[in-house]
């Protein structure tokens, strides 16, 4: 009469996933917003394909990886284990490029990504449009910015990111759905504050002079060690990987 036992790792994610939730819960609830305006993306990016298809099982149906070629391969492989399913699922995974985009990576990345959170440069953003273009679709787009003001950081400067955007909206095969920013690499969190109070900021300036339409309502921000903070901050989207399956 015993119940089999989950397999450990399925467990340990489902887990880590309770655990984060509270704690988007807690947070939203000391500032007053409601726990289901944040999303949660399961960075898949140093996990296997079983622990992907434990994230789901678990309910997570955004997944996000760095690199254009892992999101590629993990794509197909996911693909072909769903469409075996025949569920509703497959038309609910959403995959999210996370990571630095090159240009010359563009067409990869576009054959698996929903949701590209790295543009940072006009140049780039004209590439997925018209690669876009070309295959008769409207890609969600983020502009990442650098808000932390780090060197070596991605993302576009503070001071160019409401006229980048703008930019951005007037090109027709790219839809922009909000901001995105990496925390500062500081051990203080109230430097990381300052960089999601600031990527806020920005979004409310945009909103305010009418950049981008009823789409642009995303702020991608808050990782595994400072999810809290950023849910605080107002993100509606936080990308997170060893917390969930560490
Ligand atoms: C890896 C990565 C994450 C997740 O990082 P964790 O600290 O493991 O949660 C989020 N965003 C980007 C852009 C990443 O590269």
């Amino acid at each position: 009469m015993f119940a089999s036992p989950m397999p450990t790792t399925a467990n340990r994610i489902a887990k880590n996933l309770s655990r984060i939730r509270q704690e988007i819960s807690d947070a939203c609830q000391r500032v007053g917003r409601s726990p289901d305006s944040v999303e949660i993306v399961a960075v898949t990016k140093s996990v296997d394909i079983p622990a992907i298809k434990n994230c789901l099982k678990a309910g997570l149906v955004n997944l996000g990886e760095s690199r254009p070629q892992q999101l590629a391969e993990r794509f197909g492989q996911l693909d072909e284990y769903l469409h075996q399913r025949h569920d509703a699922l497959q038309n609910e995974v959403k995959w999210h490029m996370v990571g630095h985009l090159q240009r010359n990576k563009v067409k990869q990345a576009l054959t698996a990504a929903d949701v590209i959170h790295s543009v940072d440069s006009l140049r780039l953003a004209e590439e997925i449009s018209t690669r876009a273009e070309a295959d008769e679709r409207v890609v969600d787009i983020m502009l990442q910015v650098n808000c932390s003001q780090e060197d070596q950081k991605f993302g576009c400067a503070v001071g160019a990111a409401t006229h980048l955007g703008e930019m951005i909206c007037s090109m027709r095969s790219v839809r922009l759905t909000g901001l995105m920013t990496m925390g500062p690499v500081s051990e203080d969190p109230e430097q990381t504050r300052r960089a999601f109070i600031r990527l806020r900021e920005i979004f409310e300036e945009m909103k305010h002079d009418k950049i981008g339409g009823d789409g642009f309502a995303h702020l991608s921000m808050g990782m595994s060690g400072d999810y809290a903070i950023a849910v605080e901050e107002g993100a509606t989207i936080v990308r997170i990987g060893t917390a969930l399956f560490g």
